[in-house]
């Protein structure tokens, strides 16, 4: 991804650094060659030269770009589980997911991990992104995802002669395990995605948010050969044995981990191991599913994971654990677009500070994807990607939420959307 060339200066906002410490009333940056060369108060900068480009924050909120910890690019219009599937052809699964990057970029999120995708098409779309052929996050890549035969991911009945080839790879026992996780390391993946457990989505038959559809043995399997090959593994983890399995077997973040146990947190903080609860798709999923046809088995299941997902989540916060903030949007009461409505759902129902919340959206994302030495807080060295907001943040979150208040959203110093963005075409396009 190209770099901008040159200074810029991003003056009179209240800047949020991501690291969690207390905002600078007057901040500004200084981006040299698409990287931060300052960040702090105004009064402490180096001088600038004539030639920089400025950019007014007005009195809003200079922030690090978002980063969404739990993205499906091929997700879209998602209202029963079998529309996860090749409900459509990879071609135009490839399109809309080329879509959903654009627009993820597009409301301030410069980077998001890919928590499973159709075929290989997030590997694909990371590359298209790197290569500035398309806009959207920095991903990192984790392709198709890894779950056992009649786990919660193998729906389709055997009549049907179909199997689950365009999201999963279905295994039985360690071995089939292993052979899975060495296709998605030839498949060029950086993180291994895994089904430890059921869902919700299931209640109310054999893969609920209680069962476990992988033993310990198979989560080992692939951790281990993920490890040797330097990628990473995670697991989709609601049943607490799931939870405890996904610790024991090294992975290296957990979504969900919804039923959580005090000895699960003690392993969790000792091993230091993320999680990224993604709790605004079990409200949206909780009231409005029925909309969608969603059984009262179902809506109950998503009521006790959001009781439970949020119990843990403020658990671990509490204890001084990571929390990624990212969550599963593509379903058709969570749409693309939507994503930040995870972070007010955790200041306004979860009872997180704005602050703490910011600082899971944006360093713990980059921990989490393993490139917190380039982005992720906005400090000299790193990569200026860099969302400006019109107006207070802290005071007010769901800012967060409403694209039009984006004054720019900044990849290595590139304006690529929000109000700035739309003035440099307008120049151009007139010239
Ligand atoms: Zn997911």
């Amino acid at each position: 991804m190209k770099l901008a060339t040159g200074a810029i200066v991003i003056h009179n906002g209240k800047l949020v650094d991501g690291n969690g410490g207390a905002p600078v009333a007057d901040g500004i940056i200084i981006v040299r060659d698409g990287k931060i060369a300052y960040a702090g108060a105004a009064e402490t900068a180096p001088p600038i030269g004539p030639d920089a480009q400025r950019i007014d924050a007005r009195g809003g909120t200079i922030m690090p770009g978002l980063v969404e910890a739990h993205f499906h690019a091929t997700y879209f219009n998602v209202a029963d589980l079998p529309d996860l599937d090749t409900k459509y052809p990879a071609e135009y699964v490839t399109l809309r997911a080329a879509a959903n990057c654009r627009l993820a970029l597009e409301c301030g999120y410069t980077a998001a991990r890919s928590c499973g995708s159709l075929f290989n098409i997030d590997v694909w779309l990371k590359t298209a992104i790197e290569e500035d052929l398309h806009p959207g996050p920095r991903l990192a890549t984790s392709g198709r995802e890894i779950c056992s035969r009649g786990g919660l991911m193998d729906w389709n009945p055997d009549y049907r002669q179909i199997g689950m080839q365009g999201l999963m790879l279905l295994i039985d026992g360690p071995v089939e395990a292993r052979a899975a996780a060495r296709k998605l390391v030839k498949d060029g993946v950086e993180w291994i995605k895994t089904y430890p457990s059921g869902d919700a989505a299931a209640a109310g038959g054999a893969n609920d948010q209680h069962a476990i559809c992988m033993d310990l043995d198979e989560m080992k399997a692939v951790a281990d050969t993920a490890h040797n090959h330097g990628l990473k593994v995670t697991g989709h983890c609601r049943a607490a044995q799931s939870i405890k399995n996904a610790l024991l077997a090294k992975y290296d973040c957990i979504e969900h981990a919804t039923f959580m146990t005090n000895e699960a947190l003690d392993m969790l903080l000792s091993a230091n191991t993320p999680v990224v609860p993604a709790l605004q798709f079990e409200k949206a999923s909780a009231t409005l599913g029925g909309q969608w046809g969603l059984s009262q088995a179902v809506i109950d299941g998503h009521w006790e994971t959001l009781d439970g997902g949020m119990q843990s989540a403020q658990m671990i916060l509490k204890a001084g654990g990571r929390l990624g903030m990212g969550g599963d949007y593509g379903f058709a009461w969570t749409p693309h677009g939507t994503y930040a409505d995870e972070l007010v759902f955790f200041v306004k129902d979860a009872g997180f500070t704005p602050l703490e919340v910011i600082t899971c959206a944006t360093r713990t994302g980059a921990e989490i994807m393993g490139r917190d030495m380039e982005f992720g807080s906005l400090e000299a060295g790193k990569l200026a990607d860099i969302l400006i907001v019109d107006g207070d943040v802290l005071a007010d979150i769901s800012l967060l939420s409403k694209r039009d208040k984006f004054i720019a959203v900044m990849q290595g110093g590139v304006v690529k959307a929000g109000q700035y963005a739309a003035t440099m075409s307008d120049l151009s396009s007139s010239s």
